[in-house]
């Protein structure tokens, strides 16, 4: 069984996240931003052993603390397309050109990085990608590398709303 939880680390308070098989205990680190020692201790606490790094992308808010623990634990920073768990690696260009998403069917949950977020995408340049991801079955939950979790469906039902509200006229009173 695949488990998961989230660390919220640094300045900008990124959200990492550590999903491991409940049975072999291996894990994998999302998006370590920042804070190493923090990272280390909650995977100590929870006596799991790191197999690897994935990164959404490479902003300096989500790799942060990469280096240190590659360094800790003798793991790699693993690139898609590695087979991890069950993951499907998304392809989604925009927020940077390289930016991925990780869809695991068994947690029903997407890890999205900086593409989308509750409420929507921050930006404009990405919509192919955003709407790559609406897609998916509206019950997965979307974990974002900052700020709180969503639905595909609550974000699907918010963006088929913008883009009809681009579509009426605009109202004379
Ligand atoms: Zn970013």
């Amino acid at each position: 069984m695949l488990k998961y939880e989230i660390l919220v680390v640094g300045q900008m308070k990124t959200n990492c996240y550590l999903v491991w098989d409940d049975c072999l205990k291996e894990t994998v680190i999302i998006d370590p931003g920042d804070e190493a020692d923090f990272i280390s201790d909650e995977i100590e606490k929870r006596q799991l052993k790191p197999i690897g790094i994935l990164l959404t992308h490479l902003h300096s808010d989500h790799i942060g603390a990469a280096k240190d623990l590659q360094l800790i634990y003798q793991i790699p920073i693993l690139n898609p397309p590695n087979k991890i768990f069950d993951f499907q690696i998304i392809k989604t260009p925009g927020h940077t050109t390289g930016s991925v998403c990780f869809y695991s069917p068994t947690l029903q949950v997407v890890f999205t990085g900086d593409t989308l977020f509750k409420d929507l995408p921050a930006r404009g340049e990405n919509l192919d990608s955003i709407k790559k991801l609406l897609k998916l079955p509206p019950t997965t939950v979307v974990l974002p590398g900052h700020d709180e979790a969503t639905t595909i469906g609550v974000e699907a039902g918010r963006y088929s709303c913008q883009k009809t509200s681009l579509l009426l006229p605009k109202s004379s009173n």
